[in-house]
This record gives C-alpha cells, sequence and structure tokens, in this order.
C-alpha cells in the first residue's frame, strides 16, 4: 500500500447510491493488485446484485419528477465547471491512483486526467448553446419547435484501461444533457472512479443523479442492464461483452451505444520515409502507436503495413527503438512504458505470441517477460513485433490488447487499402504518405472511424470518436456525444 495515497478516505466505503457512500450487502471484497509490484494496493467492497438494483432505483427516483432533468441546460454547466475545477485541484492524487491500478507511466496518467478536465470543459461550453430549433411547417398558425430532452436513466460501463477518461465521456455529456446515472467502472480498475464520484458530491450533484456500483461485470451485469427500467446503456469493453448488452438491451427495447476494440492498420508508403525526417517521424509515431500503455489501447496500431520497397530498412530500425524502450515501475521517472494491467491478460498476450509462431509469423523481437529480476513481481511484457504475417492469420485479425505488432508488406495502393480494411474492425487507423491525392483516396477508403494521416493517436473532445463495423455502433464526445443521451421531441402547436 502507497503511503501517500489515503485509502481508508478515498475508498473505505465504495458504492455510491442516492447520495450516500454504502458498504456493500453482498459481503464480498476484492483485492486491487500494483501491476508493477504485485503487491494489494487497497480492498474494496464488491456491490451485490441488490445494491445494482438499489442504484437504477435511485438513479430512475431522481429522474422522474426530480430537479435535475427539469434544470435549464445552460445552469447544468456550473455543476461541470465546479467538477472540472476540483478534478484539476486533484489531478495529482488522480494520477497516481490511475498509475497504481493501471501500471501507465505516470505521465501518461497526468495525460488522461489533463484529457478528463477537457471533457467536462468541452461539455459544459456546449451545452450553453440550445440545439432546440423552429421549423417553417409552411402554415404561419403553426408554432413548430424540435426540442430536446434528457434520454432518462442511463447505466454508463466502463473498461480498464483509460479508467476514468472513458468513464467521463459518458459522464459529461449525460450530466449535460440531464440524464441520471449508474456508473460501473471496471472490477480490475476502479479507484479512479470511486475517487472522481467523491468529487461529483462535493461539486454537489443532486443524490441520486450520479450513482456508483463497484464489482465484477459478469455479477452486476444483467442486474443493470436486464432491469427493463433504464433507458439508456453506454458500455465501452470488448466485443464479446458488447455482444451479450446488445442482445440483453434487444430484450427491453433499451437504447444502447457499444463502443467495442479495434485492430487498427497503421499503413506506410515509402514517399513517406523517403528523407531522413519522415523515417524518424514513422518509425516514432508507429513505435508509439502501438506500444503507448503495452498497446492497451483500443486504437493501438497493431497492424503495421509497409510498403514492400522500404519494409526492411523501416522495420529494423523500428526493431532497434523497440529494443530500446525502457520498461518499468510507473511511478518510476525513467521508465518509458509501465506493465500490463494484471498477470492474466498477461497470459493472454503470452498465448497469441506462442500462436503467432505457430502461424508462421517472424518473431523479430520481444516475446517473453523482460529479464530485469527488478520486475519479476510487476506483469510486464516485452514489446514485441511480428513481420512476414498475413491475413489469415489470427494474430493479425484478433485484437491482443497488449504490446504486439504484426507487419505486412504490400506493393500497390490498392493493396494498402484493401489490408487497412481487411478486419472486422473498424475503430481507427494511421496512413503516413507525402502524396496528396494518394492521401485523401486513403482517408476516405478506410472504413475506421478514425484516420489520422501523418500523425497517430490524436483525439480531441470536440470531434466524434466511434467505431465503424464491430467496433461499436455509437459516437462519444462532439455535438453527437452530448445527442446520445437526448430525446427530440416535436411540438406543434396550432395557435
Ligand atoms: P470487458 O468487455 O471485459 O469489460 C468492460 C466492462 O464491462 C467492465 O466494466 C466489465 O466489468 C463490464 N462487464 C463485463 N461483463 C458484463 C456484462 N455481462 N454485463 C455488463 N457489464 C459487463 O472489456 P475490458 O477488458 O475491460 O476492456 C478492454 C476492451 O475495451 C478492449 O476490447 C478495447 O478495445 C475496448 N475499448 C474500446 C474503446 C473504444 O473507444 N472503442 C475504448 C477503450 C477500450
Amino acid at each position: 500500500m502507497t503511503p501517500t495515497l489515503d485509502t481508508d478516505r478515498l475508498f473505505g466505503t465504495v458504492q455510491y447510491i442516492d447520495g450516500s457512500w454504502r458498504a456493500s450487502t453482498s459481503g464480498e471484497t476484492r483485492e486491487l493488485i500494483d501491476p508493477a509490484t504485485g503487491d494489494v494496493i487497497v480492498t474494496v467492497d464488491e456491490a451485490s446484485p441488490a445494491d445494482a438494483t438499489a442504484a437504477v432505483a435511485a438513479a430512475r427516483a431522481a429522474f422522474d419528477g426530480g430537479e435535475w432533468p427539469a434544470t435549464p441546460m445552460a445552469e447544468r454547466t456550473a455543476l461541470l465547471a465546479r467538477i472540472a475545477d476540483l478534478l484539476e485541484r486533484d489531478k495529482e492524487e488522480l494520477s497516481l491512483i490511475e498509475t497504481l491500478d493501471t501500471g501507465k507511466t505516470l505521465p501518461e496518467s497526468r495525460i488522461d486526467i489533463d484529457d478528463v478536465v477537457s471533457v467536462f470543459r468541452y461539455y459544459a461550453q456546449l451545452a450553453t448553446v440550445s440545439p432546440d430549433r423552429v421549423v417553417d411547417v409552411g402554415n404561419p398558425a403553426v408554432i413548430s419547435r424540435v426540442v430536446h430532452e434528457p434520454i432518462g436513466v442511463c447505466v454508463l460501463i466502463a473498461p480498464w484501461n483509460y479508467p476514468l477518461l472513458q468513464m467521463s465521456w459518458k459522464v459529461a455529456p449525460a450530466l449535460a444533457a440531464g440524464c441520471t446515472m449508474v456508473l460501473k467502472p471496471s472490477e480490475v480498475t476502479p479507484l479512479s472512479t470511486i475517487a472522481f464520484v467523491r468529487l461529483v458530491e462535493e461539486a454537489g450533484a443532486p443524490a441520486g443523479v450520479v450513482n456508483l456500483v463497484q464489482g465484477s461485470g459478469a455479477t452486476l451485469g444483467s442486474a443493470l442492464t436486464d432491469t427493463g427500467d433504464v433507458d439508456f446503456i453506454s458500455f465501452t469493453g470488448g466485443l464479446a461483452t458488447g455482444r451479450i448488452i446488445l442482445e440483453t438491451a434487444a430484450k427491453h427495447v433499451t437504447k444502447v451505444a457499444v463502443e467495442l476494440g479495434g485492430k487498427n492498420p497503421h499503413i506506410v508508403f515509402a514517399d513517406a520515409v523517403a528523407t531522413a525526417e519522415g523515417m524518424d517521424a514513422s518509425v516514432d509515431q508507429v513505435l508509439t502507436g502501438v506500444f503507448l500503455h503495452s498497446g492497451q489501447v483500443c486504437s493501438a496500431g497493431t497492424r503495421l503495413i509497409v510498403e514492400e520497397s522500404v519494409a526492411d530498412e523501416f522495420v529494423a530500425e523500428l526493431v532497434t527503438r523497440a529494443e530500446a524502450i525502457r520498461m518499468g515501475p510507473g511511478l518510476d521517472d525513467a521508465s518509458e512504458t509501465g506493465p500490463l494491467v494484471s498477470t492474466a491478460q498477461r497470459e493472454k498476450i503470452e498465448k497469441y505470441v506462442e500462436l503467432g509462431k505457430s502461424e508462421g509469423a517472424t518473431l523479430l523481437t520481444g516475446g517473453t517477460r523482460p529479464s530485469d529480476p527488478a520486475l519479476a513481481d510487476g506483469s510486464f511484457f516485452l514489446p514485441t513485433v511480428f513481420d512476414h504475417c498475413s491475413r489469415e492469420m489470427r494474430i493479425v485479425q484478433e485484437e491482443t490488447f497488449g504490446p504486439i505488432l504484426t507487419v505486412e508488406r504490400f506493393t500497390t495502393d490498392d493493396e494498402a487499402l484493401r489490408l487497412g480494411n481487411d478486419t472486422e474492425y473498424g475503430l481507427a487507423a494511421g496512413v503516413r504518405t507525402a502524396d496528396p491525392a494518394r492521401a485523401e483516396r486513403m482517408v476516405r477508403g478506410l472504413r475506421h472511424g478514425t484516420v489520422w494521416l501523418n500523425d497517430f493517436g490524436y483525439y480531441t473532445a470536440a470531434a466524434e470518436w466511434g467505431g465503424f463495423k464491430k467496433s461499436g455502433n455509437g459516437r462519444e464526445l462532439g455535438p453527437t456525444g452530448l445527442s446520445e443521451y437526448q430525446e427530440t421531441k416535436h411540438i406543434w402547436n396550432n395557435t
């Protein structure tokens, strides 16, 4: 346990229902493990299905006739701004929590928390402008208006890789829209969301507007999603869980947005690496694009698709730099990358490495745990590169969610585009080329929700994020990220 965190204050009770912190009724607890050391950070309560049902009921009571949905949107923004201020005040504490829980480096966690602040500031500003409109129906006696109303009670379910950031993409627009909600962070990394809800309470959210249950998805999942009393489910996580949630939602005709996995191509043309600067920037971004947070990023560029004429040189440079990445605990200033989130996740990655070898891919580097004895207790795994990969291989098609890069080669633009789209997913893609016409054809031809041209990994709260194909069916961030939490109502008034 780290001495710098006041774990009793922050995590003594972790279920927040109807404006009060409560012990769980399950009697079950969970040890949360620091993946850098294997040490227990803290032991927290696991909510029972009854707790989850109580949380949904509290959100329902706060919505039906409650003050929050009736508050004008422009006034709701004050709460978002207060939350943003408190997040800034506690940024160091939240960053430390995120690093302990996920293993990512402290600088990465600080960026995450800055981004969380930006999301709240963005929706606080967006919500000052009403999207309502008057419609001309061709009859002067009729005043026709389209107004926006909160969608209702929302269940917000987040994954473990960007715990608070992914949750903020849901909570900020849901609050701005006037919804009430139940938050269910990943049981692997719930701590930053628990600390965040304390800030929401301090900021003055009315009781029942924001509720939190912490515990396993399998146990709480149906209690949260199968009640028939929820108006909207926003889920970010894996494809298999997304399918379960979609099936449950279909039963009740509950609206649902799922943000799922990715198998994201990063396409490098020879013209992008013709200069030394181009080569340097391209290798750097391919490397960061796949190995940031040990590859545990939904938009990680896990498939390098590189033009044959430069492939050997490019991959050799990439491997040299991958081997130079400094791996260590996220709290150590010298670390450039931390461990995987858990030993379970590392076992999954180790299976994929064995699979890649058996499928005939050439392992160029990595594929094992680091030999440094100082890292033996953490769930570290070396950056791994497989060359000479092909589309039939499962390591090319399945989301490994770890530090594994596969390399495929192409000779024509058509082939590059075909390979870039040759996945059931469609979350994100990168293209590197110096040719503007080729660039435009590629960025428009790629069937992915975000495409980076000569850059990789960036996003902004003001632009929509989401997937084509099996990467999901909704959009977060931007104006669409707010409208997901709104119903439109047409009011026809014959004066
Ligand atoms: P996961 O699907 O295992 O879990 C996600 C969340 O769902 C967790 O809170 C979990 O407890 C909960 N859950 C599990 N079973 C449930 C059920 N039956 N009902 C309701 N909730 C349930 O995913 P994960 O391993 O936490 O996260 C990794 C996945 O998330 C990857 O596939 C990654 O690509 C994806 N992801 C996508 C995006 C995006 O923007 N598209 C962003 C981040 C992560």
